[in-house]
């Protein structure tokens, strides 16, 4: 060929190439720059907090309350203001609820015309360093905790994956999280303090009040106000993390050997929410210890525009396909390169929920968790694949996590070792969008039992009465000591009202 054809062939084939990067580099980045444009117009939503009105994360429940008790610092002047507030209230016949962060979904930190308590200000924390134990007040955050314990070289030993979640709605919930081969939050407990119905503040442990124990930790405060608690808590330590994408039915095997192989601190899995492979595969996380880490390791902010972008592509999957096939494939192709490769516990542990939660005022995000026995997770997964996309539902996220056998709480939701799957939708704040999402729930409720497993109870409180009996075998014995220790019924919220003795018609 000569010269000028050369040269020509040579513009030629660079002009198709450029051609095929920018289509495809175009899409994603017109996609990414359009959710950026969306989100522009929208600032972070606040849930209704007082003075007459109140609601929770879910911004589906706002409720008129009789009033609100902001307790002082002081731990002395906030018992004697709790001690009038429950003398009053049980005069007047108005019911008491317990509020701590407010990340529960269903009412359960208030009732219509009740008292609430918020709980934030008592926060304070000490360590007793010869035993390992945190003691710590019921309204301080986990975010507040970790950098605590990080400068002692320290950090928690069970915990939820986010952190701006207390102490004390974390232990009334009995939360998990990302600790592999670990039973819930109840196991890290030596002991904690609840003040009673009748104003008497009582210890209790494994030995001391040991049925009290049992139905306060994921007892939802129906059994009194849990002041502070001593936790067992662990080293901080430094981890590589490894990732792998495996086939669903492969999931547990996969992580089993990935512990096997080495020191597993954390694990998690996250399974592909796309059409073209719904819940066929997963990508799973393992945080593999290196070396203790130093008190004071520091726990990095992420920069602002990392901050932005992994928002816009999580946030660009709600209601988009597209959306979705873009994170899955920026975030399992790309990670490595974009993602930290070395970290240490705390920086894992302290999470931050901008980088995803919801701000279109029109809209909101809906947590659901199920619990299936390790070895049918594949039998729930293929149920799965049938109901969700029959509802039409946004599923945006489903995250795994390795829960070992709860042998402490009344209310338990993990009866064995099991898998615990965190799904996450959006959906539009409207009463229609909401009985949709029952429905979708029921059904996804029956799935869980149908292979042995439970649901998870602080979320839309959509279960039937029957669904939440079955579930949770052990209610009878934990409402009659409930009523046993609260003879008046003070401590209410309206997951009791739903699910409790006195039924609601509307939930028979
Ligand atoms: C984005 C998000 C992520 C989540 N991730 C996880 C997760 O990874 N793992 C997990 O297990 N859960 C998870 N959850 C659920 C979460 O653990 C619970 O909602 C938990 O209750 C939140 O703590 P809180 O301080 O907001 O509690 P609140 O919602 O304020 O309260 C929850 C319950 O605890 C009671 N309570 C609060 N404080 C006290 C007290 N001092 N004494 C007695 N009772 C009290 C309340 O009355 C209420 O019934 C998540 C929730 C959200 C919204």
């Amino acid at each position: 060929m000569r010269n000028p054809e050369r040269r020509r062939a040579a513009r030629l084939a660079a002009g198709l190439v450029s051609i095929v990067l920018a289509a495809a580099v175009a899409r994603p980045v017109v996609h990414v720059v359009r959710t950026a444009l969306r989100e522009r117009g929208f600032s972070k939503l606040t849930p209704v907090w007082g003075p007459t009105d109140v609601e929770d994360i879910s911004r589906l429940n706002r409720t008129r309350v009789r009033a609100m008790t902001r307790l002082p610092e002081d731990e002395a002047g906030a018992i004697e203001m709790l001690r009038r507030l429950l003398r009053d209230a049980k005069e007047q016949h108005l019911s008491v609820s317990i509020a701590g962060a407010r990340h529960s979904m269903g009412g359960h930190t208030f009732t219509p015309d009740g008292v609430v308590v918020d709980m934030l200000p008592l926060r304070a924390m000490s360590l007793d360093d010869q035993r390992n134990l945190l003691h710590v007040q019921a309204g301080a955050k986990w975010e507040d905790v970790i950098p605590f314990l990080g400068a002692r070289g320290l950090s928690v030993s069970i915990m939820q994956s986010d952190s701006p979640f207390t102490v004390g709605g974390s232990l009334s919930v009995n939360c998990h999280g990302w600790q592999n081969d670990r039973p819930p939050l109840a196991s890290t407990v030596e002991s904690f303090r609840l003040l009673l119905a009748d104003g008497r503040i009582i210890r209790c442990s494994r030995t001391e009040n040991s049925e009290i124990f049992s139905a306060a930790l994921g007892g939802y405060g129906l059994l009194g106000i849990i002041l502070d608690a001593d936790l067992r808590v662990v080293p901080d330590a430094r981890y590589r993390i490894e990732r792998k994408l495996v086939p669903s039915p492969e999931y547990v095997a996969e992580l089993d050997a990935a512990v096997r192989s080495g020191p597993v601190g954390l694990a998690f899995g996250r399974l592909n929410v796309t059409r073209r492979r719904f819940l066929e595969q997963a990508e799973l996380t393992t945080f593999v210890r290196t070396s203790d880490a130093r008190p004071g390791e520091p726990i990095v902010e992420l920069a602002p525009w990392t901050v932005s972008l992994e928002r816009w592509i999580f946030r660009g999957s709600q209601g988009s396909e597209y959306g979705k096939e873009l994170r899955w494939s920026l975030e399992t192709s790309f990670s490595p390169w974009f993602f930290e490769r070395r970290t240490h516990r705390n920086q894992v542990m302290q999470t931050r929920v901008d980088l995803y939660e919801n701000r279109d005022p029109t809209q909101t995000d809906i947590l659901q968790e199920y619990f299936v026995p390790r070895e049918r997770l594949e039998e729930f997964l293929r149920r799965v694949r049938a109901v969700v996309p029959a509802h039409a539902a946004d599923l945006l996220n489903v995250t795994l996590r390795d829960v070992r056998r709860d042998d402490d709480t009344l209310l338990r939701y993990a009866d064995g070792d099991v898998v615990a799957l965190v799904f996450f939708f959006s959906q539009p704040r409207s009463e229609e969008a909401d009985a949709a999402m029952q429905a979708l729930t029921r059904e996804l409720i029956d799935a869980s039992l149908l292979v042995g497993g439970r649901y998870y109870l602080p979320y839309r409180l959509h279960a039937s009465r029957k669904q939440f009996q079955r579930a949770y075998p052990k209610h009878e014995t934990f409402f009659a000591l409930k009523r046993a220790v609260d003879p008046d019924e003070l401590f209410q919220n309206q997951f009791y009202r739903a699910y409790g003795p006195a039924p609601r018609a509307e939930m028979a």
